[in-house]
């Protein structure tokens, strides 16, 4: 029986990187997505040595001709995707006030977090549509609960970071909004906080670790798409909006 297949972006290093190896030991065929030949080369190379299946696909999530340019290979070779995992994210600057951050510091990173997360999906689409009974992850940050930032006895109403943010705000909203149109296509689409985790990302003060964050986030891509859908998760369990 032919494996099921799972792209993810950003994936040549921390938690997309892990996710993709924690899936590919499952028996994942893996799209290694990655906007720079050489990282995403020596990614590969490593989960290979693991005994992954895993190919490499360029993407640049703010780069459409990289995107449509991996969709058509995906098509041509496999026709199908059964898992998207939309993870590449950017921070942009932080602590910063908001009446101080730049509005260019602001378009950056929402046109990675949140246009590129839209584009990814709009454009496999056509390839989870095909697969029978597909996934869609939206790698979000708990920095987007509005519950827990509006919280004043929450640690994450004290991070002050707008931009990053409501970019995983609208990433939500975004999740829902795609959620309700592919239900009846049998597609699930779903988002999840990986947690506070140590990566570059945030020079690795975090105190989780990738095998931690990216456990969620498989588990999440592993759930029966017809059961699950429209919803936020951290650590197996749903987080408030
Ligand atoms: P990271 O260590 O900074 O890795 C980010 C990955 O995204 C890298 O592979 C990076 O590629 C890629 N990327 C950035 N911009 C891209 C673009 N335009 N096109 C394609 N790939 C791009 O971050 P991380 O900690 O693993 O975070 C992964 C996801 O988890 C992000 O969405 C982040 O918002 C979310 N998250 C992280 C934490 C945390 O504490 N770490 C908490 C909550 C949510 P390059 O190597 O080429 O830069």
């Amino acid at each position: 029986m032919k494996s099921k297949s799972v792209l993810i972006t950003g994936a040549n290093k921390s938690i997309g990187f892990e996710t993709a190896r924690q899936m590919g030991r499952l028996g994942y065929r893996i799209w290694l997505g990655c906007r720079d030949e050489a990282r995403g080369q020596s990614a590969v190379a490593s989960l290979a040595a693991q005994g992954v299946d895993v190919r490499l696909l360029i993407i640049d999530v703010t780069d459409m001709a990289t995107i449509q340019a991996a969709a058509q290979r995906v098509l041509k070779e496999e026709g199908t995707l059964d898992i998207l995992i939309n993870n590449a994210g950017i921070s942009g600057n932080y602590p910063v006030a908001p009446s101080e951050q730049s509005i260019r510091d602001i378009e950056t990173i929402y046109d990675t977090n949140v246009l590129g997360a839209i584009r990814v999906t709009q454009a496999f689409l056509p390839l989870l549509k095909a697969a029978a009974g597909a996934s869609v992850v939206m790698v979000s940050s708990g920095l987007g609960s509005l519950t827990w930032v509006s919280d004043p006895n929450h640690p994450f109403s004290r991070v002050e970071a707008m931009g990053y943010n409501s970019s995983k705000t609208a990433l939500n909203a975004v999740t829902v909004a795609f959620a309700k149109e592919l239900r009846d296509f049998n597609i699930s689409v779903n988002a999840v906080d990986p947690g506070y985790t140590a990566t570059d990302f945030n020079g690795h003060t975090g105190y989780r670790t990738v095998e931690q964050a990216a456990e969620g986030i498989v588990w999440l891509a592993g759930l029966d798409p017809l059961t699950t859908t429209a919803g936020f998760y951290f650590d197996k369990s749903r987080a408030p909006w």
